[in-house]
């Protein structure tokens, strides 16, 4: 098992409806030197790449792409949710629909803060059916950025996410694959990596 992982077995709570609960550690309490070693380990495992900038989505991937970014030395950019209607024109705007939350989102980011001389790595905290990051995708694409990878803390690799996303071709590295887990006696199994 390898450090997330390990934190994971410790602290992660297994609730109902598929849902992997890391408040205690990841993204409501947040164990920042633990964020620190999750930037040093996605650094080392796109060093073979030439990132320009990372990007993610509010609230929780931010806690994840800012050790990454300053790993890096870039900036970070990160998509908001918004609820204004009229936001066309300036903004790339994307529809994210929420595993957790069950209601969708127009995620938007900022024209100027996105071109196409940009080599992004995409980053979040969980994987669950890859509607946040099919959102990311599309909005750093119609950027006309690279895409040089995508990186997940945690993905549940029982639901479709990881499937879809590979399957479009992309790199797409997660520290931590849960294959199984058990709301009933909190057992949880990963994926052999
Ligand atoms: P997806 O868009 O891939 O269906 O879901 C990913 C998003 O939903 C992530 O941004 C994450 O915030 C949230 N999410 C999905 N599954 C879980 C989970 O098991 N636990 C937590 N804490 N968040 C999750």
């Amino acid at each position: 098992m390898n450090f997330l992982e390990e934190r994971i077995v410790k602290d992660g709570i297994v609730k109902p409806g598929n849902v992997l609960k890391v408040d205690s550690f990841l993204n409501h309490q947040m164990d920042i030197e633990l964020l620190d070693e999750i930037g040093r380990e996605f650094k080392r495992r796109f060093a073979d790449k030439k990132i320009t900038k990372v990007l993610t989505i509010e609230a929780s991937g931010i806690a994840i792409a800012y050790p990454v970014a300053r790993e890096l030395g870039v900036p970070m950019v990160f998509a908001k949710k918004s609820k204004s209607i009229n936001i066309e024109g300036e903004m790339y705007v994307a529809e994210v629909e929420s595993f957790t939350h069950k209601k969708t989102n127009q995620v938007i980011v900022a024209k100027k803060f996105l071109s196409p001389e940009d080599h992004v790595l995409i980053i979040d905290d969980f994987l669950a059916n890859g509607c946040a990051l099919q959102g990311l995708i599309s909005i750093a694409e119609a950027a006309g950025c690279t895409i040089e990878g995508l990186g997940i803390a945690v993905e549940k690799g029982f639901q479709i996410g990881g499937r879809v996303i590979r399957n479009l071709g992309y790199r797409l590295e997660s520290l931590a694959i849960v294959e199984s887990m058990n709301a009933e006696t909190g057992e949880i199994v990963f994926r052999q990596q």
